[in-house]
């Protein structure tokens, strides 16, 4: 399948689907904005559940955070954003529109645009930070900013956590939440996109034991995508190089994954040393140092990050499991999303609309919804039909109530993969689906 192809039919299942609508539609659209619809709220909230339970419930060393979007201003130049978090920007004198300097097009005195040459004036900084004004008053003073990352809030609170949660080092502060970015040139869906949600975790270590615990974040990192079912020929590591690594990194990998439009960054491991909590101890004049309980020794920690967007991660989940193929004799498109990261976990048929198997089927419904199974009653159409609705939305398992089903209690279930009939007793599907999932 060709690139624009499979990004064009991704966006338009997404929204016929329901997962995905572009914000402001009938405004015609917000730039790089996307609204999450009624599956795709439900796709977001697995994958942020499933990072959180791999994070904090299932570790002791780390523990959760979720701190506000707007911070004091002297954070982000304690961080470096106010200088440094710049793009490199031209305008065309012909049609000024403006580009990051960096695109191989640009970089070319070509206009993407309208095409003229050498029409570019000299580059100037842009920053990507989003500003706003605090209180009453527009003016200087009262700038604030939208937070382009999480972890800033993670290196704030730091001993604040670490008291208060009783941690030793080495733990982690792990955290989701909303970061804006006022990109130049967003694009390709919700791959790049000027609000977004991240999900950071930083591990604070001594120094000297940094090195080996960016190993372990490496491989446990890339362990978390392929538990999602990303294929692992899909996903690959790319270290940066010297001009690569940015300002506070000693050291940076990022996972990456082969979207229709070719391997990029998916999620970014880095080494950040003490450069952060550094510049906060100089800029706030506190001290942020760590005491070790039994030797008193005070140090400054190295962070180890684990940075990867929710979205991002949804634009891979998306793409990854995106399939056409051909069954009895018909096209299907399937999402063949892990059965954890499905919005619907189960579908409920009753093969015709008589003899009391729609009741039937609207009980074994009810009975999963309460579960907290999510499930989806459908007695519209064709059996072929439903099951094709059910492929293209990714719902794992379809359940049919049929005339044995009044003589035996029990059901079919269909898998949405190998298209296997298991024949299961009704009041055992709940714990058969459990398995499934938790297996
Ligand atoms: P790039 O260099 O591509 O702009 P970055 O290296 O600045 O990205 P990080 O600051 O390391 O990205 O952000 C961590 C993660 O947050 C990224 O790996 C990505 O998953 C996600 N992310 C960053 N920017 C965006 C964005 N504009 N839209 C969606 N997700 C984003």
């Amino acid at each position: 399948m060709a690139t624009a192809d499979l990004m064009d039919k991704l966006v338009s299942l997404a929204k016929r689907r329901g997962y995905i609508f572009q914000s402001s539609e009938i405004y015609g659209g917000t730039g790089s904005v996307w609204d999450y619809g009624p599956l795709g709220v439900e796709l977001k909230r697995n994958v942020k559940d499933l990072w959180w339970s791999s994070m904090v419930h299932q570790r002791d060393d780390i523990e959760g955070l979720d701190a506000a979007i707007l911070m004091h201003p002297r954070v982000w130049e304690a961080s470096g954003h106010v200088e440094g978090f710049t793009d490199p920007l031209v305008e065309c004198s012909n049609c000024h529109r403006r580009f990051r300097a960096d695109l191989p097009e640009v970089a070319d005195g070509q206009c993407p645009t309208c095409g003229t040459r050498g029409a570019f004036g000299s580059p100037r900084s842009f920053n990507l930070m989003f500003k706003t004004f605090m209180g009453p008053v527009e003016e200087a003073a009262a700038t604030v900013y939208l937070r382009p990352e999480t972890a800033q809030g993670s290196y704030v609170n730091f001993l604040n956590v670490q008291q208060a949660a009783r941690q030793k080092i080495p733990f982690g502060i792990a955290q989701i939440g909303k970061a804006f970015r006022n990109e130049i040139t967003p694009g390709n869906f919700i791959f790049r996109t000027r609000e977004f949600e991240q999900m950071e975790m930083q591990f604070f270590v001594e120094p000297g034991t940094d090195d080996q615990w960016f190993e372990h974040w490496k491989e446990a990192r890339m362990a978390w995508h392929l538990s999602l079912g990303i294929r692992a020929e899909k996903l690959r590591f790319h270290e940066h190089g010297p001009d690569e690594l940015a300002h506070y990194a000693k050291q940076a990998f990022d996972i990456e994954y082969e979207y229709p439009f070719g391997w990029k960054e998916f999620e970014g491991i880095h080494n950040r040393t003490d450069f952060d909590l550094g510049r906060h101890q100089e800029y706030s004049g506190k001290r942020l140092e760590y005491i070790e309980p039994q030797s008193n020794k005070r140090f400054l920690p190295f962070v180890i990050e684990t940075a990867v967007g929710v979205d991002r991660t949804m634009l891979v989940c998306l793409a990854d499991s995106y399939r056409e193929e051909q069954v009895e004799g018909e096209e299907r498109v399937v999402l063949a999303l892990h059965p954890r990261l499905a919005p619907i976990k189960a579908a409920v048929f009753p093969l015709v609309k008589k003899d009391g198997l729609p009741e039937k089927a609207a009980r074994l419904h009810e009975t999963l919804r309460k579960a907290s199974l999510p499930s989806f009653y459908d007695e519209a159409g064709s059996i072929g039909r439903r099951y094709r609705r059910q492929d293209e939305a990714g719902t794992p398992w379809c359940v049919t109530v049929d005339g044995q089903s009044n003589e035996d209690e029990t059901v079919t279930i269909r898998d949405r993969d190998t298209l296997e009939q298991a024949r299961v007793a009704m009041d055992k599907v709940e714990g058969w689906m459990r398995e499934r999932l938790n297996g």
